[in-house]
């Protein structure tokens, strides 16, 4: 049923390295061949071997209506057809930051990037500027891109500076980066204790890139506190929780004001697009005005601009958007949980709004050491058996599932069959 898609990716990987742009689409942790896209349609994606899949990923979040929706693809066309990239300003830029602004509370002024890795470099910058420190806290499991100073894997002992987690990264742009367990009060407490050098705390507070693992709120708290007693700023990552957990994203959910928050993902509605977002005062430190420069040739990019911009109006003027995809998603999850039960598997599901992860083992992951003690090899099976069965979830147990308007309560139902079947395989 894959053989077009084997020989894709063969080609693929000849020009490309291992075959992909991303290394999460090349299906490593769960092993085989990905099934390269045609296209997709509403909650469905088509491969090139003409299989059709139920979308759970929709391209890691960005697709909240799914694919091809209508209004996004108009608004795209139009704006296309006026020219696809000026280099000069466009009130649509406007727009979109006004959108961000009036949704959220401690947001003055928006910056627009073209990624997500792009919106945390410059938003690390922008507290560095201001603070004037050095040191970023960031904790174990979160993602924030591949930044040279973000990816960083543990040194010895807790609350240590962290080494480089890839080859090409020199330990001089890794020793400022403090590495501290997530959801680990008394090692945030020590990752203070360690440095008065601190020009930022950046947290997923609904992280998704370790699976699906929320940040409690009382870890919030404290690193709100902790944050104000020590002259830091707390930066929320909200590249995947924005507009995603509720219409305020993460701050919508949890009590904590962030000092800066980065966006991608929906505000782009697919397009690429990322954004980071402060006060006025923080914002006006950034070059024309301030001093901390941050540029880039196709940021705020027309057509980009546009799905964003049909994305969120579309987002605010359906009040009963998050309610629904959250009875889907939950839905969902009772299903899957009902069919382990029915069949004795260890299986721990969570979700906030459209966000969803699910886990192979008995307690519910509170870090990403956590994670690491669930069943990979049976999260691979399952993924496999629901993916020939028509059911595309994201390839690893590290990552997060994504809900989307055009997913029916049907389709719900017969993924909640297949499940079914599939947990008695394993
Ligand atoms: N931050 C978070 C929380 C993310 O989930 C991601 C991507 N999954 C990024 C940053 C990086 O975004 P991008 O892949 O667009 O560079």
């Amino acid at each position: 049923m894959f053989e077009n898609s084997i020989t894709a990716y063969e080609e693929a990987k000849n020009v490309i390295p291992g075959g992909v742009d991303s290394p999460v689409r090349a299906f490593k942790s769960v092993g085989g061949t990905p099934p390269f896209i045609d296209r997709g349609e509403g909650a469905y994606l088509y491969d090139i071997d003409g299989n059709k899949y139920l979308d759970f990923v929709q391209s890691w979040g960005p697709l909240i209506f799914g694919h091809c929706d209508k209004d996004i693809e108009q608004a795209v066309i139009e704006t296309a057809k006026k020219g696809l990239s000026f280099g000069a300003p466009t009130v649509l830029e406007t727009k979109l930051a006004n959108e961000i602004v009036e949704m959220y509370d401690n947001i003055d002024k928006v910056r627009f990037v073209n990624s997500g890795t792009e919106a945390v470099m410059s938003a690390i910058r922008l507290a560095r500027g201001v603070t004037g420190k050095n040191n970023i806290l960031k904790f174990e499991g979160c993602y924030h891109g591949h930044s040279d100073s973000l990816l960083v894997q543990a040194g010895s002992g807790m609350a240590t500076f962290g080494s480089p987690s890839s080859p090409g990264v020199p330990a001089d742009l890794t020793k400022h980066t403090i590495l501290c367990e997530y959801n680990n009060i008394e090692d945030l407490r020590k990752c203070f204790e360690a440095s008065d050098d601190i020009a930022c705390l950046i947290i997923e507070p609904i992280a998704g890139n370790m699976g699906f693992v929320p940040a409690n709120e009382e870890f919030l708290e404290e690193c709100r506190r902790l944050c104000d007693e020590n002259g830091t700023l707390l930066i929320f990552d909200e590249v995947m929780s924005g507009f995603r957990a509720s219409l305020t994203g993460a701050h919508g959910v949890v009590k904590p004001n962030a000092d800066i928050v980065t966006f991608g993902k929906v505000i782009g509605g697919g397009m690429p697009v990322g954004a980071f977002a402060s006060n006025e005062e923080i914002m006006n430190n950034l070059s024309p005005d301030g001093a901390i420069y941050q540029a880039g040739t196709l940021s705020g990019n027309p057509v980009a601009m546009a799905a964003g911009l049909v994305s969120l109006q579309k987002i605010k003027a359906d009040k009963d958007l998050y309610n629904r995809l959250n009875a889907k998603t939950q839905k969902l999850l009772n299903g899957f949980k009902q069919a382990a039960e029915k069949y004795n598997i260890a299986f721990q599901s969570k979700s906030i709004g459209s966000m969803f992860g699910f886990f192979f083992c008995d307690i519910e992951p509170k870090n990403f050491k956590d994670v690491g003690t669930c069943d990979f090899d049976r999260f691979a099976k399952f993924h496999h058996e629901m993916l020939k069965r028509g059911f595309y979830f994201a390839c690893s147990q590290y990552e997060t599932g994504f809900m989307c308007d055009a997913i029916s309560d049907e389709d719900i139902d017969n993924c909640i069959n297949a499940a079914n079947e599939v947990m008695e395989l394993l």
